[in-house]
């Protein structure tokens, strides 16, 4: 081969590994861009915020193991183990590829008492501190894996036919769902009882989701920054002693206006033309 056919295909061989890199490179940013964009996954009990948690999982799979494994998990009429709550997302799954997750319809969260998912976590991913009760033990009811979120216009409950699935299923029975009664004004002889989430017990299990009868989940968990709005901190309950104290400290901000520089009474009575 001549000296400038083989220089050709040096050049060509280099713009086309550049090339390859280039696009490796758009398509992992563009992969990394989506699964940065997963805001609707529901990560194991003990899980830190979702943007460390990207970081911290070293996607070892500990946690799904133990999940699958738990002593609970095996089906007592076979003496099989059934699939485990928790999956590792695979390419597809619009997720960090290798990071635990689960899909309440499929399989929900057991709440098991030990926890087993939790302590083997070696990177803090999934943080144990943050499932101590007041006697620092382990506690599945501390865990906020999301918050279920009642559609009141597909749940039959608010249609007035009596259905208490979701309510029976929660492990936090009458604590995380309670039932609301209601006075049924279109048959004037019937009552509503309505499912209504507490928030602060909720620990997102979706024991109510799958158990729901609806074609699609009435009732369904999200994680909680989706499901959960915020007030401001500028409101302030009245009568919460607690909320009170919050701003006793607080210091007021004035601002002057022309308008507040005059007695409110020479303002107020001023002739307005309308
Ligand atoms: S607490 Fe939930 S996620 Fe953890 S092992 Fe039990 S079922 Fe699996
Ligand atoms: S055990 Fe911890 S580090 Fe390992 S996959 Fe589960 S969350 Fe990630």
């Amino acid at each position: 081969m001549k000296h400038s056919d083989s220089r050709r295909n040096f050049m060509a061989t280099t713009a086309q590994s550049v090339g390859l890199t280039a696009l490796g490179g758009m398509l992992w940013s563009g992969y990394t861009d989506s699964v940065k964009a997963s805001p609707l996954v529901l990560r194991p009990p003990g899980a830190i915020q979702e943007a460390d948690f990207l970081t911290a999982c070293i996607k070892c799979g500990l946690c799904a193991e133990a999940c699958q494994n738990r002593d609970t998990n095996i089906d007592k009429e076979t003496g099989e183990a059934r699939e485990g709550t928790l999956k590792m997302a695979k390419g597809g799954d619009s997720l960090l590829i290798g990071t635990p997750y689960f899909v309440p319809t499929e399989v929900p969260c057991y709440m098991c008492e030990d926890i087993p998912c939790v302590p083997v976590c070696p990177s803090g991913a999934l943080d144990m501190k943050t499932l101590l009760n007041e006697k620092k033990e382990l506690d599945i009811n501390k865990s906020t894996m999301g918050l279920a979120v009642v559609h009141k216009e597909s749940c039959i409950a608010f249609w007035g036919i009596q259905c208490d699935a979701c309510y029976r299923a929660c492990p936090l029975l009458d604590v995380a769902i309670t039932l609301e009664y209601q006075k049924n004004d279109r048959t004037g002889k019937h009552a509503f009882l309505l499912p209504v989430v507490q928030d602060t017990a909720c620990t997102g299990c979706g024991l109510c989701e799958q158990a729901c009868v609806t074609e699609k989940p009435a009732i369904f968990v999200l994680p909680n920054n989706i499901a959960k709005g915020k007030a401001g901190n500028h409101y302030v309950k009245g009568w919460d002693s607690k909320d009170q104290e919050r701003v006793q400290s607080a210091k007021g901000l004035e601002t002057t206006t022309e308008l507040s520089k005059k007695d409110p009474n020479d303002y107020l009575n001023m002739e307005v033309d309308y």
